[in-house]
């Protein structure tokens, strides 16, 4: 039995044999070229079946997105039907002595550079949508099929991977993925926020030695301790199942209880609700006790695909998830792009730092064509729901005066078309850059709400990547500065008669819960299957524990003494 140690990223048991997912290595290496005719022989083939497999996806994704959507599927084949393009693949091969990879990966790159050096930018997107085919082609090669990637995952299995991309997470069979285990990654990186929305179990930042495992290794993870076994014995691996079914059996007791709205035992009222990605986790979302949504991620509807969804795209998508939720608090976010989050059909350029760079707010700012579609569509779907708009990243008065001015603008628009929407639409901001923190009191008059995201706030308040494993130490929501520079946002927004959330991970953490709820917090946003211990938590307390258990944690000077007082009181949670 193998014992791996990492980062306990989304709690709960998962056993099942292990999927390496390593596309970049699956790539490398070309093998060494046999004779032409061999080499060409095989290009051939790979070529026919891509054709095959693309004429599969474009059918499957008419049902799924529609025609229009769908024809980027159709474009690939006009690729792989090109006759220069071929012409150079066999040059590659018989004039320069190329494998059928090295052949295909040559002829394919020299295009996309070409086209990449055009100012349109449509040409510069077809770039990228040949480097694509290129890889089916080069994965026929390799005979990695197709059912061995994500999206086609036929049986349950644990994803072993050195990290996911959103557009990995986006296009995978999520049905089938019982648990999530990478070697890299903090417990705020992309991989762990959606296995925690998800209630996938999974442990990250385990080190490059998780990916030698061999695939179809029996696996158990243990999403709470941060632990990975590979090959167990059978007695451990039965007391995990039993473990598993157990905790199963309690969350869904949890979840029974957890449709009461949440309240501390002297009946004291908080907003407990959810942190979204789609129609699907909103749902997830209601059967897991939320009352609302503090934070839809708008970004996912904009991933893994090949050019900005249409403003109507957009509506659907937004009106599905106001659907779900009714007359209940629906906050929707706009594009928060940049940082970890990349387009392809987006050109953010080489950034030496890009958490601090041209992302959220800062991008759609510059870029109207992109950010007054999303407002339209939000606002469009704000009708008779209870839609609220929160812009991210906002560092300055400057930045919310401008995106507001968008809004006016938007507004007077569908107002002029006759196009309906909620001229009451509430909005806020999301207090995630330490400089609005410290100015929450000159940004509160001019905002509804707030909703402080601590994930990017502890990342730029200790200076420490929070994707970063290395600096995780650093990491830390319960650091005096971070405690300090929330109760600073709180007071003020509550001076204004503002009210505050948080839809950061630190609003679902069972130990910073009592400190947020003495505090003042008035919104917790958290991943859904947090919310049944969050609310009994909530419901253990009185008001006035929770202000006293804050009222000491301020006193305190590091972490270190925060937790030791909160042990103390039986509140640590390590
Ligand atoms: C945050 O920064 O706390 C937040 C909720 O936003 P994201 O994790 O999407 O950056
Ligand atoms: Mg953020």
């Amino acid at each position: 039995m193998e014992q791996h140690h990492g980062l306990p990223a989304s709690m709960g048991i998962a056993i099942g044999p292990a999927f390496i997912y390593t596309p970049e290595e699956l790539l490398k290496s070309p093998q060494e070229p046999a004779d032409a005719a061999t080499e060409l022989d095989r290009v051939e083939r790979a070529i026919e079946e891509a054709q095959d497999q693309l004429t599969s996806i474009y059918e499957k994704s008419v049902a799924e997105v529609g025609e229009e959507t769908a024809a980027i599927f159709l474009a690939h084949q006009e690729f792989l039907a090109d006759p220069a393009l071929l012409a150079e693949v066999k040059e590659q091969i018989e004039q320069h002595n190329s494998s059928a990879e090295a052949a295909v990966e040559t002829a394919f790159e020299m295009y996309a550079k070409q086209l990449e050096a055009l100012e349109d930018e449509y040409y510069r997107e077809r770039a990228l949508d040949l480097r694509d085919v290129s890889r089916r082609v080069r994965r026929i090669l390799a005979g990695v099929q197709d059912q061995e990637t994500l999206t086609n995952l036929a049986s349950p299995v644990i994803i072993v991977a050195r990290d996911l991309t959103p557009s990995d997470t986006a296009q995978m069979n999520k049905s089938m993925v019982l648990g999530f285990c990478t070697a890299t990654g903090g417990l705020t990186s992309h991989t762990a926020i959606i296995a925690r929305i998800l209630g996938i179990p999974a442990v990250v930042g385990m080190g490059e030695g998780i990916l030698e495992l061999p695939s179809g290794a029996l696996l158990i993870i243990d999403g709470h301790e941060g632990v990975v076994l590979a090959d167990a014995d059978e007695a451990t691996t039965r007391e995990y199942a039993r473990r598993r079914d157990v905790q199963a059996e309690e969350l869904a007791k949890e979840k029974k209880v957890a449709h009461k709205p949440a309240a501390t035992s002297d009946g004291h009222h908080v907003e407990v609700v959810a942190n979204i990605a789609d129609a699907t986790s909103a749902q997830v979302a209601l059967d897991f006790g939320a009352e609302g949504v503090g934070l839809f991620r708008t970004e996912y509807l904009f991933l893994n695909r090949q050019s900005i969804p249409t403003e109507e795209e957009q509506y659907q998508a937004y009106r599905a998830v106001a659907d779900v939720l009714g007359d209940r608090p629906l906050i929707i976010r706009t594009l928060d792009i940049g940082g970890d989050k990349q387009l392809p059909y987006l050109d953010i350029g080489h950034e030496m730092n890009p958490f601090l760079g041209w992302r959220a707010i800062r991008l759609c700012l510059d870029s109207p064509e992109l950010f007054e579609p999303q407002l339209r569509a939000i606002l469009r779907a704000s009708v008779e729901r209870n839609v609220q708009i929160m812009f991210p990243m906002v560092a300055t008065l400057d930045e919310l005066r401008r995106a507001r001015q968008a809004l006016e603008r938007v507004k007077s628009e569908l107002a002029g078309g006759g196009i309906p929407f909620d001229p009451q639409t509430e909005v806020g901001i999301m207090i995630e850059v330490p400089s609005a923190a410290l100015m929450a009191d000159v940004l509160a008059p001019e905002v509804d709400f707030f909703s402080i995201g601590t994930n990017d706030l502890i990342q730029y308040t200790m200076a420490c990547d929070r994707v970063n494993d290395k600096v995780a130490y650093l990491y830390d929501p319960l650091h005096p500065a971070v405690l300090r520079l929330i109760k600073g946002v709180i007071d003020a927004a509550h001076r204004e008669g503002k009210w505050v959330g948080m839809c950061g991970e630190m609003a679902g953490n069972l130990e910073a819960i009592p400190l947020l709820l003495g505090l003042g917090l008035d919104e917790f946003s958290m991943n859904a299957p947090a919310i049944p211990a969050a609310k009994a938590l909530i419901g253990s307390l009185t008001l006035s524990q929770a202000q006293e258990i804050a009222e000491t944690a301020l006193t305190k000077r590091t972490s270190e003494e925060i937790r030791g007082y909160l042990r103390s009181l039986g509140l640590a949670q390590s």
